[in-house]
């Protein structure tokens, strides 16, 4: 699934090749995704062109003079710039093209991603409006982790993942992230202390940093008809390698579920 550094390496990815670049013609051949893609959307994005392209979470927009669209990759979506004459594969869903002859292509082969339009401000859409701070900013550190786990008795990894709190962390990220800050998964959000989610924080930040840097080296795929874009591969710890030996001290990983996902961890290493 797309996580919080695909969607940014997406978006870097694409941005300069489609901002200020006008919307000639949008090609539909499937409407049918998480929510029905608007019907009108040929007519409202031709003519107008893309002033940016942004994250939010693990929303991409793509500003224009009249409105926002925002696109969510859901479990198996993904945009690619292709040059005009590459045939349309049976999930290639979407085409935007470009004066310029680019074409910003979305597949998905879930069809549980979104492509949606709003002419009031994004940060005021419904799927946005709530959503807690950017990890990757400075409004996210250990005193907000801290301050909104007080009296919270909900496991620090299902805290983290909850998008009210912060965005971004899916369980991947979350898994590594309390490896590398040595805190137990199962442990309960409002026992932990300042210090501790001052360290979390960072490890959130470093955790998600690195796998942006990763793949900014495939970046080349976005203008590639083949493979998918930006499922770099990940130098990870403890995901996926229940059983294996600890990087740290070689005592076999664990895993239990926590809000049914898979959690691994170190006793030895986590506490
Ligand atoms: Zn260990």
């Amino acid at each position: 699934m797309p996580e919080l550094p695909e969607v940014e390496t997406t978006c870097r990815g694409i941005a300069p090749h489609i901002e200020g670049q006008i919307i000639k013609q949008v090609i539909i051949r499937q409407p049918q995704l998480r929510w029905p893609v608007p019907e009108s959307l040929n007519q409202i994005l031709t003519g107008l062109s893309i002033q940016s392209v942004s994250r939010r979470a693990k929303y991409l927009l793509f500003t224009t003079s009249s409105g926002t669209m925002l696109v969510h990759l859901g479990m198996s979506g993904s945009l690619r710039i292709i040059t005009p004459g590459q045939n349309a594969g049976k999930h290639d869903h979407i085409d935007f093209v470009f004066n310029d002859g680019k074409v910003l292509r979305f597949n998905d082969p879930r069809r549980f991603g979104a492509v949606l339009w709003t002419i009031a401000p994004a940060a005021e859409h419904q799927l946005l409006k709530n959503l807690g701070p950017e990890p990757l900013l400075a409004d996210f550190n250990g005193e907000l982790l801290y301050s909104h786990s007080r009296n919270r008795k909900v496991p620090v990894k299902s805290f983290i993942m909850d998008s009210h709190i912060v965005v971004g962390v899916g369980n991947i990220y979350a898994n590594e992230a309390l490896f590398m800050a040595g805190i137990l998964p199962a442990m309960e959000a409002g026992k932990i202390s300042l210090a501790r989610y001052q360290r979390l924080a960072d490890c959130i930040r470093v955790i998600l940093q690195f796998a942006i840097q990763q793949g900014g080296t495939t970046l080349r795929d976005f203008v590639n008809e083949a493979g998918n874009p930006g499922y770099f591969k990940q130098q990870l710890r403890v995901y996926g390698r229940k059983g294996l030996p600890c990087v740290h001290c070689q005592q076999l990983l664990k895993e239990i579920r926590l809000a049914n996902r898979s959690t691994i961890f170190c006793s030895h290493c986590q506490s």
